[in-house]
């Protein structure tokens, strides 16, 4: 299956899942930001892309909330995010199609730099 992960970094993702890393709660609740909004955070991704990445940050809502759930202030404010510190900190916004992602439950989408 092809993935944005070197083999070892997609190995060492799978081996997290198979040692019950997403069952415990949701990991992007837990995840201490490293940047604060008012309804947004910025938190790394301990599982980067690195087959493209040299860093590998992701924003998610402070609510454990699906796409369909965020209100119009929080979309307001990701685009107001999106066009100010994400465009002037990363290179690429990627976001997995539904059936590509492990955390559907909580929205988030990928702030990538690409790898020198
Ligand atoms: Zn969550």
């Amino acid at each position: 299956m092809a993935t944005l992960r070197t083999p070892e970094g997609e190995q060492k993702y799978q081996d997290y899942i198979k040692a019950g890393g997403l069952d415990n709660g949701c990991p992007l609740c837990r995840d201490t930001a490293r940047k604060t909004f008012t309804y947004w955070k910025i938190v790394s991704n301990d599982f980067p892309y690195d087959r493209v990445a040299g860093a590998h940050d992701m924003v998610v809502p402070l609510r454990h909330i699906t796409e369909h759930e965020l209100t119009a202030e929080e979309l307001e404010e990701l685009r107001e995010i999106k066009h100010s510190y994400i465009n002037d900190t990363y290179d690429y916004v990627i976001e997995a199609v539904y059936k590509k992602k492990s955390i559907p439950k909580h929205f988030h989408l990928h702030l990538v730099t690409l790898k020198e």
